[in-house]
C-alpha cells in the first residue's frame, strides 16, 4: 500500500477505466483492479473503489448528485466551440454521454485544462459539493461547481466524470468483480469480503478494512444496532408449484404487500428506520416511530417489515403517495395526517442481544412473534397441501395485494442476495425496465413523449437492450410529467424519436415474453404496459436481460409452450 501522502491523480482512475474496457475476462479485470487498489493511500480507497463502479456515495447514503444532462451540456457549451459538423459527427460516433463529452473536448475545446491536474480525492470532494447544492438556485450552483471540475479535466478525465454522473461505466466491472478485486488486492478470504459487504453496504469501506486490517477487521462484520443491513431479496417465481418444488414443501407463504420496505432498529427509546436503500427515513415517519415505541415488546431489536400507505378508512393507497411520505423532509406532520401508514412486520434479524441472521426462517419468525408485542405481522401460512397454498394465493389476490412471498423455512437471512430462498409470486408478471428513448405522440397525445422504448440492462456488458415499447399505463398528467423529465435527459433526436440518458426506471406489466428477431436482445414483451414509475430504483437495480432470459426459459417449463 502507498505510504507517501501525495495523492493519486484522477487520470490514473480514468486510464484504469480504459484498460478495463479492453477486456471482458474476469481474471484480467480482477488483476487490473487489484493492482490499482494496492497503490492507493488509505483515505483514497473508499472514494476510488466507488468511483470505479460509477458510485460516489455508499448505498446507504441518501445524497445524490442530481445533475441533469442539460447541465452537463451547458457546461460543455461554455468550454467548447463546436461547429455543427463536429457536433453531428460526435452525436453519430459517441456510444454514451461520457464518450460524447470526451470527443467534444478533444475536437473543439477553447482553452487547455486549468492546472493543477485533478486528484481522486479532489474529484470526490467536488462531487460532495455538487450533491450538497439543493433547493433554490441549486441548478446554477451545480453548474458552476461542475464547470470548475470539467475545466480542470482532460478529455479522458471528463469522459469518466460524466460516466460517474450517469452511473454508466460500460467497462463490465460490477460489484461482484470489484469484490474479487478487493479479495486479490488484500489477499483475504472471499467469503469474509462478501459477508462484510452484505452487512456494511459500502464497497469502499469493505476495501479499506480489507486492505488496512485484513481478515481480523473483516470478521467484525455482523449485525449491529443502527447500522442498516442490506435487505435480502427475492427471485420471481412463475407458479406456486415452483415455490413448493424449490423448497421441498417446507415453505411459508406470506402476503406480498405493496408498500415500501423498512428496517427498524430499536434500543429503548432510540428508534431509527431505514429504507430499502439503507437511507435513514426516521424523520419522515414519526407515526411509525411512535407506534414502534408504544407497541414493540423487545427492548432491543432489528426488524423488517412493509410500510403501506392507507386512507382514513384503512384502505391501501396508490404507491406514489407512500413515496411522497418517504421523501418528505419538511412539514412532515401534514403528510402524516394526509397519508397514514400501516406497518406489517415480516422478519427479525436481531432481538435482545441475539443475532438471528444465521438462524433459519422458521426460528426468525418465532422470535419476531415474541418481539413484536402489539405490532402487526404480515399474514402468513405454512400450507400442508398445494390446495391450501392455492387458496392462500387467491385470498391475497382477493384482498388486493400484489401477490405472495414464498420463503424457504430452513433458509438463513442472506443480506443483499437475490436468491432462491425467497420467491415472489405476483399476480401479473412485472419487470423493472429503463426508458432509453421515446416517440412524440400524435392525435390526443400530440406534444407529449408518449411511446416509451423499454430496455433491460445486460449485466455482463452494461449495455441497455431494447425489449419492447409501450404507450399504455400512464394518465394524461403522468404523460406530461414524463415528457418533461425525459426532455431533461435528452441525448439526441432522430425523426420523431428522442433518445435519453437511461435514468428512468418503470415497472412494466406484461403477459408473456416472446422471441424477437426485431430486437438485438432477442426478446420482446407481449402486451407491455407501465404499472408505475419506480422512483425508488436506480437503473443499476432494474431487471437485467439475464433475468428476462431466465423468465423466458421458465415459461417453457411451466406453460409447456410459448404462444
Ligand atoms: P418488488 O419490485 O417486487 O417490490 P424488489 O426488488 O423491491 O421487488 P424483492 O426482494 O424482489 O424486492 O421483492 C420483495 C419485496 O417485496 C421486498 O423488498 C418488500 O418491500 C416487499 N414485500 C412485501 N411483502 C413482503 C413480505 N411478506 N416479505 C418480504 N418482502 C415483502
Amino acid at each position: 500500500m502507498k505510504v507517501s501522502m501525495d495523492s493519486t491523480p484522477f487520470v490514473r482512475l480514468a486510464l484504469l477505466g480504459e484498460q478495463l474496457e479492453q477486456t471482458s475476462k474476469r481474471l484480467e479485470l480482477t488483476a487490473l483492479l487489484a493492482d490499482f487498489l494496492r497503490c492507493l493511500a488509505p483515505e483514497e480507497i473508499p472514494p476510488a473503489v466507488r468511483l470505479i463502479i460509477g458510485q460516489v456515495f455508499p448505498e446507504w447514503d441518501d445524497r445524490a448528485l442530481d445533475v441533469s444532462w442539460k447541465t452537463v451540456l451547458a457546461v460543455i457549451e461554455k468550454l467548447t466551440a463546436a461547429p455543427p459538423d463536429v457536433r453531428e459527427r460526435v452525436a453519430a460516433q459517441a456510444v454514451d454521454g461520457g464518450e460524447a463529452v470526451r470527443l467534444l473536448l478533444e475536437q473543439a475545446r477553447l482553452e487547455p485544462p486549468n492546472p493543477p491536474p485533478l486528484s481522486i480525492l479532489e474529484v470526490f470532494h467536488a462531487f460532495e459539493k455538487i450533491a450538497a447544492a439543493v433547493g433554490k438556485g441549486s441548478r446554477a450552483s451545480k453548474e458552476s461547481l461542475l464547470r470548475d471540475v470539467l475545466a480542470r479535466a482532460t478529455p479522458l478525465e471528463a469522459k469518466y466524470l460524466v460516466k460517474v454522473i450517469y452511473q454508466e461505466m460500460r467497462h463490465g466491472v460490477n460489484e461482484g468483480i470489484m469484490l474479487d478485486g478487493i479479495v486479490k488486492a488484500a489477499g483475504v478470504k472471499a467469503e469474509l469480503v462478501r459477508r462484510a459487504h452484505q452487512f456494511w453496504g459500502d464497497l469502499g469501506e469493505v476495501a479499506l478494512v480489507a486492505l488496512t486490517q485484513g481478515e481480523t477487521g473483516l470478521k467484525q462484520a455482523t449485525v449491529s444496532l443502527f447500522r442498516p443491513i442490506k435487505p435480502m431479496l427475492a427471485q420471481t417465481a412463475e407458479s406456486l408449484a415452483e415455490a413448493f418444488e424449490s423448497s421441498a414443501g417446507r415453505v411459508a407463504l406470506e402476503y406480498k404487500l405493496d408498500g415500501a420496505r423498512v428496517q427498524i432498529h430499536r434500543r429503548g427509546n432510540e428508534i431509527r428506520i431505514y429504507s430499502r436503500h439503507l437511507a435513514d427515513v426516521t424523520a419522515s415517519l414519526p407515526d411509525v416511530v411512535a407506534e414502534v415505541r408504544d407497541k414493540l415488546a423487545a427492548e432491543e431489536a432489528i426488524l423488517e417489515g412493509e410500510a403501506v400507505a392507507v386512507d382514513d378508512r384503512g384502505r391501501p393507497l396508490p404507491f406514489q403517495h407512500l413515496m411522497r411520505r418517504f421523501r418528505r423532509k419538511h412539514d412532515v406532520m401534514t403528510t402524516v395526517r394526509e397519508i397514514p401508514i400501516q406497518l406489517y412486520l415480516f422478519d427479525a434479524l436481531y432481538v435482545d442481544g441475539r443475532s438471528l441472521v444465521d438462524a433459519p426462517c422458521r426460528e426468525r419468525w418465532t422470535a419476531l412473534e415474541k418481539a413484536a408485542g402489539k405490532l402487526n405481522l404480515v399474514r402468513r401460512l405454512i400450507p400442508q397441501t398445494m390446495a391450501e397454498g392455492e387458496a392462500f394465493v387467491e385470498a391475497a389476490d382477493r384482498d388486493g395485494h400484489e401477490g405472495v412471498m414464498a420463503k424457504d423455512l430452513d433458509s438463513t437471512y442472506t443480506p443483499g442476495v437475490r436468491g432462491k430462498s425467497w420467491l415472489k409470486l405476483k399476480h401479473a408478471i412485472s419487470l423493472d425496465l429503463i426508458i432509453v428513448a421515446a416517440d412524440w405522440g400524435y392525435g390526443r397525445r400530440h406534444g407529449w413523449l408518449s411511446n416509451y422504448h423499454l430496455a433491460a440492462r445486460d449485466a455482463e456488458s452494461g449495455e441497455y437492450l431494447l425489449v419492447g415499447k409501450t404507450f399504455k399505463g400512464l394518465t394524461d398528467a403522468e404523460f406530461e410529467e414524463m415528457t418533461e423529465r425525459l426532455l431533461a435527459l435528452e441525448r439526441s433526436r432522430q425523426g420523431g424519436t428522442v433518445f435519453v440518458q437511461p435514468q428512468v426506471v418503470v415497472e412494466v406489466l406484461f403477459n408473456e415474453i416472446q422471441e424477437s428477431s426485431q430486437y438485438r436482445s432477442g426478446l420482446a414483451l407481449r402486451f407491455a404496459r407501465i404499472a408505475r414509475v419506480r422512483e425508488d430504483k436506480t437503473p443499476a437495480e432494474a431487471d437485467t436481460i439475464q433475468t428476462l432470459r431466465q423468465l423466458y426459459e421458465k415459461q417453457f417449463q411451466y406453460k409447456g409452450r410459448l404462444e
